[in-house]
């Protein structure tokens, strides 16, 4: 469809032109064309098509042969950081109209994309590496499509996310993608907490500089013995996948600079029946223990029923025991 598109633009660009050289009238070069290139002129064009091209994450063999002819039929390319997707353009040899469309613009570019579709112009959007809106721009720009009426197609491809979970030989039955944790230890705690009790695979995108102390509040949060797979700098030159438990891969990270170079997947397996309990069922069993006990015996004996991390359990009871003594709005 795209490249009968191409075809007939072209062919209709070729005629035009032709126009403004000669002398022949427009109507001329009407009676050149067969029928189905004369409804395409007096039919309006229809909407252009919305592509959602994946890029490989480091090895450009991962490029399928369907998403380089799309980048070659496109009318514009949207890129993230179009200095780096024209040199992946480069290397395929195709040299292509490209438009930044990234985060602090994506809002601002929206109108102007869907100005272009409704032309007809065929749009490809992708990324730096792998799948576009994967913890990368362009959901406001679908949303927008979606909501409009517009078409897209998905050109699918290479995501990290994906390709560790494929080699973590963790289940992959169910499974919650977090992207990114947030960067201050406090919210990422919460976030982990939130997680804690979720029995689904859980993979997560991590950077180099944050690694040593996501995974410790994984152990700490997670607890230590849940099996987990480190995937770094995958399909490129230093791939490296490390398995282990939580403890043995922050233990792997501590000691070896290299572990923690590069770009990486965290793929974390969900909890099972005898690991340490979500965060809620914790809550639950320290305030009944509390009503009743002393908070450090009470602690105790809910690590003990939970399998609960010791400093988390203490830490919640801490929080719990001060929510208690604090008056609330009732008291007044
Ligand atoms: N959209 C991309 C995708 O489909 O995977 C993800 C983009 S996100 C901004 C970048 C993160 O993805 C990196 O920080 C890393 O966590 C992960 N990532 C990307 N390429 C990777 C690779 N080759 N090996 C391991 N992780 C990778």
């Amino acid at each position: 469809m795209a490249s009968a598109r191409v075809a007939i633009r072209t062919r209709w660009r070729a005629c035009a032109e032709g126009v403004a050289r000669s002398r022949i009238g427009i109507w001329d070069v009407f009676e050149c064309l067969d029928t189905v290139e004369r409804l395409q002129i007096i039919v309006p064009k229809p909407p252009g098509m919305l592509y959602v091209v994946a890029t490989p994450i480091g090895n450009l063999e991962d490029l399928s042969p369907r998403a380089k002819r799309i980048l070659e039929e496109a009318d514009v390319v949207l890129a993230e950081d179009t200095r780096h997707s024209g040199r992946l353009l480069a290397e395929l040899g195709l040299s292509k109209s490209l438009i930044s469309l990234h985060e602090h613009n994506e809002a601002r570019r929206v109108p102007q994309v869907l100005e272009r579709l409704r032309r007809g112009d065929d749009v490809a959007l992708v990324c730096d590496a792998g799948t576009p809106l994967i913890s990368d721009p362009g959901y406001r720009l679908l949303s927008k499509v979606r909501e409009a009426g517009l078409s897209a197609a998905p050109i699918p491809g290479p995501c990290a996310a994906v390709a560790a979970l494929s080699v973590a030989g963790l289940a992959s039955d169910r499974f919650v993608f977090e992207g990114f944790l947030p960067e201050r230890p406090a919210p990422r705690q919460a976030r982990l907490h939130g997680l804690s009790g979720d029995p689904r695979t859980l993979i997560l995108y991590e950077a180099p500089h944050r690694i040593q102390a996501a995974l410790g509040d994984m152990v700490q949060i997670l607890g230590p013995q849940r099996q987990a797979t480190l995937a770094r700098e995958l399909t490129k030159r230093f791939e490296t996948v490390y398995h282990g438990t939580l403890e043995a891969l922050a233990a792997r990270v501590a000691e070896d600079v290299d572990a923690r170079r590069g770009e990486i997947v965290i793929v974390v397996e969900g909890r099972t029946g005898s690991g340490p309990a979500g965060s809620d069922e914790l809550e639950r069993v320290l305030k009944v223990l509390m009503a009743e006990l002393p908070l450090k015996q009470a602690v105790s004996l809910a690590v003990k029923l939970t399998g609960a991390p010791r400093n988390h359990a203490y830490r919640l009871a801490v929080d719990l025991s001060r929510d208690e003594d604090s008056p609330s709005e009732e008291d007044h």
